[in-house]
């Protein structure tokens, strides 16, 4: 779906900004230039710790008190809804966007939410993970990102977890560019990001930020608990062209953190 019909659709939040982390960052990179603002990345000037001072629309990176990544160490038990996954397949639509590897997906995929329909809209990964359970983090982490017709965002965080080789991800990869390039749709392989989730669908729960500028607090974050198997090939093609792309943990402060049991 392009953006256009996004647009007519009301999927897309009423800011430019929201929508450049949510379809790519080519947007936000050609709107940075125009305003001549910097670009952001993962080390040295134009890294995590100085992203809030690259631009004034990244003040968020800075200031803000419910940012993302964070541990999760301190959640409680609560009794959480089952998640309810509609995913439809898609053909692969895969781009590097200079920060990842994204999948964006066709329309029609559903995540059911607080009996709130959330359009799930791209994936896409981070070397290593950007969330930690108890300190600890993993080789990776998958980002599934959808948007309600109001705007809010749900993102679900898995954790990739070196193991056997993944026969989702290995046709992904089949299709990754090792350069950064526009979206290209490779129509005869199709993907259906159910394929990616793991058994266990328990998961933690609390109210954050997007992880890249302009780290908007707009997200309502669920991480499953159990990891999804990666092989040790797979993360260090994924390492060549990205071999660090999460940001450092944030505080807590004063945010709940639950998890199902
Ligand atoms: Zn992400």
């Amino acid at each position: 779906m392009d953006r256009r019909k996004l647009l007519k659709r009301g999927l897309i939040a009423s800011t430019g900004i929201a929508a450049s982390y949510l379809f790519g960052c080519n947007s936000l990179i050609s709107a940075s230039k125009e305003k001549g603002e910097s670009h952001w990345g993962y080390i040295g000037k134009k890294g995590p710790e100085n992203w809030g001072n690259l631009s004034s629309n990244f003040y968020t990176c800075r200031l803000g008190t419910n940012q993302s990544p964070i541990n999760l160490e301190s959640a409680v038990n609560a009794d959480l809804a089952p998640l309810n996954f509609d995913y439809q397949d898609t053909p692969l639509r895969i781009i590097d966007n200079g920060h990842t590897i994204q999948v964006n997906y066709n329309s029609g995929s559903i995540l059911t939410l607080d009996d709130e329909f959330y359009e799930l809209l791209q994936f896409h990964f981070h070397n290593p993970s950007e969330h930690q359970v108890k300190g600890k983090g993993f080789p990776m982490e998958l980002h599934l990102v959808h948007q309600s017709k109001k705007g809010s965002l749900a993102v679900i965080g898995i954790f990739l977890q070196e193991g056997e080789s993944n026969r989702v991800l290995q046709q992904i990869w089949q299709g990754m560019p090792m350069k950064q390039s526009t979206e290209k749709t490779i129509s005869n392989i199709k993907i259906n990001a159910t394929n990616l989730l793991p058994k266990n669908k328990d998961y933690y729960r609390y109210y954050g930020s997007l992880t890249t500028p302009p780290c908007a607090e707009t997200v309502n974050w669920i991480v499953l608990k159990e990891p999804v198997q990666i092989s040790t090939q797979q993360i260090q093609k994924f390492a060549k062209i990205f071999p660090m792309n999460a940001r450092p943990i944030q505080q807590v402060k004063n945010r709940f953190l639950l998890k199902s049991s």
